[in-house]
């Protein structure tokens, strides 16, 4: 079977502009994303936004369009609505293609899989009413739906940019209820200074509070003691703030409390990862190209730790520099020369992402959950009680606690619960996360029909473009 030069997962920023400097770098290049369009999470739907407005959702959103543009102009095949369950690192990929089973096999393979929402089990999180603040998004850039009268309380720039996105369109928000704790501006002020530095990405961030107070939304901050009320389904928002207890009646919440790197890819590889004690999350270990820990295998943009847009525009084509070079289309020098404007950009932006990671840094109350009867996995419905349980008969590290509890057994194969389980297991033994450990994961990596597996198929650029003739 053909191999191609480089295979990529994902079509967001990371990936289409890695694939782009692959292709002009002569590589043969497949990508494949779940999506139906390129774009990944912040250029959703930028193409063909089914919005009558969709400059209300910003330039940032609006200009992700030039990048689809040239990626989809490019010598790439490119497979959509490709989920990617299994990377060998035989260089065998296997992916489930509109109710097919494909394999294709690669020299190099360049994982771009984003970031996911932090979950933020507070007591009625699971309730029907209550979603991410990245799903509200989703369904405003992908089919223009929007829940109006809503409550959106968590914290970080994603929430602000969101409310400020239904702002725009005139879409009520019942209330912004603000969790960052008033110590997280004490603890970022000392590295303010250095962030000034990056000051268009300050001062549109300002903006966009300023834009939320100028719209009259009601704003609570410093708000603790979060819990969605309603027995059958969210019927509104208890929370303490300004020393008092506030009852908000809503019937859609949205929570969001930052995002994380989706590790399940990473993690089924066995890619090394290490603890990142500033963005209270595991990311895979990378040298600056982003090159793992397995030569063959790369990983670029929030997939490998959060960068914001332009820094997973940015990684793609450090990752694509190295992976030409490896592929003997480019000499080192001219590898370095070329990365150079990229890594002192990236060099440029860190004050100012580390400045955001500390403010923002997730409490410990928000990021585990705290009251017993709260579900933990939601697919295999464990509370924290029963899980506390399964601690106390000595399942002390989260495989032995997936083994006995079944937590991160279910579809979502413990991407939700992860990140929970590994904290309470480290909040309970008192010891760092690294200790803990995380889920061993395993392909397949998203649940398959026996029909899907049946109808396996070679995938080349020759059956790709075969396929759509
Ligand atoms: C819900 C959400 C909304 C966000 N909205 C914004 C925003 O509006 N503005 C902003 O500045 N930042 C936003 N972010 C942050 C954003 O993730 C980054 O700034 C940027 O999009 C990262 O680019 P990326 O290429 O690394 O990943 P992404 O843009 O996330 O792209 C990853 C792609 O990988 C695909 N993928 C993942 N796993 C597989 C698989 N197994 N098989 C096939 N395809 C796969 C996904 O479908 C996705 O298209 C958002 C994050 C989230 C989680």
């Amino acid at each position: 079977m053909q191999a191609f030069d480089c295979a990529i997962v994902g079509a967001g920023p990371a990936g289409m502009s890695a694939a782009i400097r692959l292709a002009r770098g002569g590589a043969t290049v497949a990508v494949l994303d779940r999506a139906t369009r390129a774009g990944g999470q912040i250029y959703r739907a930028a193409a063909d936004n089914p919005l009558p407005d969709a400059a209300a959702l910003g330039p940032d959103y609006t200009e992700g369009a030039a990048l689809i543009a040239e990626f989809e102009r490019a010598d790439i095949t490119y497979f959509t609505q490709a989920d990617a369950w299994h990377l060998g690192d035989d260089g065998r990929v296997l992916f489930s293609h509109q109710g097919d089973t494909r394999e294709l096999h690669c020299r190099e393979m360049l994982l771009c899989p984003g970031a996911m929402e932090r979950p933020m089990p507070i007591p009625g999180w699971t309730l029907p009413g209550v979603m991410t603040a990245g799903a509200a998004q989703v369904m405003l850039k992908s089919d223009a739906m929007v829940a109006g009268g809503a409550i959106f309380t968590g914290s970080g720039p994603l929430l602000y940019l969101i409310v400020a996105q239904y702002l725009r369109l005139g879409v009520p928000v019942a209330a912004l209820v603000d969790t960052t704790p008033r110590r997280n501006y004490l603890d970022a002020a000392p590295l303010l200074p250095r962030a000034l530095r990056c000051l268009p990405m300050l001062t549109k961030g300002l903006s966009l509070l300023r834009e939320i107070r100028a719209a009259g939304v009601r704003t609570y901050r410093g708000a603790h003691n979060l819990r969605v009320l309603g027995t059958e389904r969210a019927e509104g928002l208890r929370f303490n703030a300004g020393g008092r207890s506030h009852d908000i009646a809503a019937d859609t919440v949205f929570l969001h409390h930052g995002v994380q790197p989706n590790l399940n890819m990473t993690r089924a590889m066995d890619l090394a990862h290490r603890w990142n004690p500033e963005q209270l999350s595991w990311q895979v270990e990378t040298d600056a190209f982003g090159q793992s820990s397995v030569p063959h295998v790369s990983v670029a943009g929030d997939g490998a730790g959060i960068v914001g847009a332009d820094g997973a525009r940015a990684a793609g084509r450090l990752a694509a520099l190295n992976i030409l070079c490896r592929l003997g289309r480019l000499p080192r020098a001219d590898r370095d020369r070329a990365a150079a404007p990229d890594l002192a950009a990236r060099a440029a932006m860190a004050p100012f992402r580390a400045f955001i990671d500390r403010l923002y840094r997730p409490t410990d109350a928000l990021r585990l959950p705290q009251d017993p009867a709260t579900l933990v996995c939601r697919c295999e419905e464990q509370s924290l009680a029963q899980l506390r349980a399964g601690f106390d008969q000595g399942a002390s590290d989260p495989n032995a606690l997936k083994s006995l509890t079944r937590c991160g057994m279910g579809p979502c194969q413990g991407r939700q619960c992860g990140h929970i389980v590994a904290g309470l297991l480290s909040d309970w033994r008192g010891e760092p996360p690294e200790a803990v450990g995380y889920y061993r994961l395993r392909s397949p990596q998203r649940l398959l029909t026996l029909d899907e597996l049946s109808r396996f198929h070679a995938a080349s650029a020759q059956a790709r473009a075969e396929a759509a003739e």
